[in-house]
């Protein structure tokens, strides 16, 4: 059984087609679960029709196959809350439990850990342990399409700092083993419905708040902003990321108002600790530069509480744009 984090990213999602489609290969039974629906631009994947979502329906079916497998692999997440009614049927199991993963403070839960926070995504860990079993030869283009994804996005690109000589290494290796770059590159960033094209005019024309004093800015929308241009998961995804690219801004927030609370991306430049604000304001986590989190709040009252925090970090968020 592998799973992964709420809400898969393609590094998510990436990584554990990626070793099941390897793990297949070598002759193993595997089930993919997902605690939550993932966005359409990753359903090109190899496996992913195979892919079982947790939801009421499918609770049962989850809890049998985490109950019988030999190993449970967990995927690009340090901390059992992240896959959340998982959490317990995986911490409960008793198959030999592995996590792969690239973010800070993991909780001690598996058997055996492939951990590294230098790493920029799950897939380079991913793509690591197979050469470290000796399997490379087994990288075929489905298996290298999926790895390229997650390294693609976690380093937005090729671009954030995370973007290291091993980063371009090793999609050099997946691209000889068949990886179509400009292919996997089109089905993620190029496959934009009407509507959320029309969505992203909306938040940065009518949404989008900037700061320019305390070097922020962010977008906070509601459920009927969502709502009226029909958004639908991953719709969001990477939004945040124009409040960052403003010049002069070391901090962007993405506040989303859901059913349940209001869910919290952040994403920062530099040193400053975007995984801080996370933690301690928002019950999230993450790396430096990218966090997020959930807080049951109204959506003012998130906002209220983000603008607040600033206050502290006045110096910070200075000084990170001074850097540059
Ligand atoms: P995103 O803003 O894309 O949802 O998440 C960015 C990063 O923040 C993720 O890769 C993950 O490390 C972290 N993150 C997002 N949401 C949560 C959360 O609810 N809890 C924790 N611990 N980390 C989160
Ligand atoms: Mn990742």
């Amino acid at each position: 059984m592998i799973t992964t984090h709420v809400k898969p990213d393609a590094d998510a999602l990436g990584s554990s087609l990626g070793m099941a489609n390897y793990l297949i290969k070598k002759g193993h039974e595997v089930q993919v679960i997902t605690p939550s629906e993932y966005p359409a631009f990753l359903h090109w994947m190899k496996g992913n029709d195979g892919v079982l979502v947790y939801g009421e329906d499918t609770e049962q079916q989850c809890q049998e196959i985490i109950d019988q497998a030999d190993i449970l692999i967990t995927l690009d997440f340090s901390r059992l809350s992240r896959i959340n009614q998982l959490g317990d049927m995986v911490k409960e199991a008793s198959g030999f439990k592995v996590n792969i993963d690239h973010h800070l403070d993991p909780e001690d839960f598996a058997d055996f850990r492939l951990w590294n926070t230098g790493a920029a995504a799950t897939c380079e860990l991913c793509y690591e342990l197979i050469l470290a079993l000796g399997d490379e030869a087994l990288i075929d283009k489905d298996i290298a399409e999926c790895l390229y994804a997650g390294i693609m996005t976690d380093t937005g690109g090729f671009r954030h700092p995370n973007t290291t000589q091993n980063v371009h290494e090793v999609v050099a290796k997946l691209i000889s083993h068949g990886a179509d770059n400009s292919r996997v590159s089109k089905e993620v960033y190029d496959n934009n419905s009407i509507n959320r094209l029309r969505f992203l005019g909306y938040a940065l024309s009518q949404n989008l708040q900037v700061l320019p004093e305390e070097r922020v800015a962010f977008f906070a929308l509601s459920t009927d902003e969502l709502q009226q241009y029909s958004s639908k998961t991953g719709d969001t995804e990477g939004l945040v990321n124009y409040a960052l690219s403003i010049e002069g801004i070391t901090l962007a927030g993405l506040f989303k108002q859901s059913s349940d609370g209001v869910k919290v991306s952040l994403r920062s430049i530099g040193k400053f600790p975007a995984n801080e604000i996370a933690a301690k304001y928002f019950n999230g986590g993450g790396h430096r530069n990218a966090a997020g989190g959930r807080i049951d709040l109204t959506l003012e009252e998130a906002v209220a509480r983000f603008k607040s925090v600033l206050v502290a970090y006045k110096d910070q968020l200075e000084e990170e744009h001074r850097k540059l």
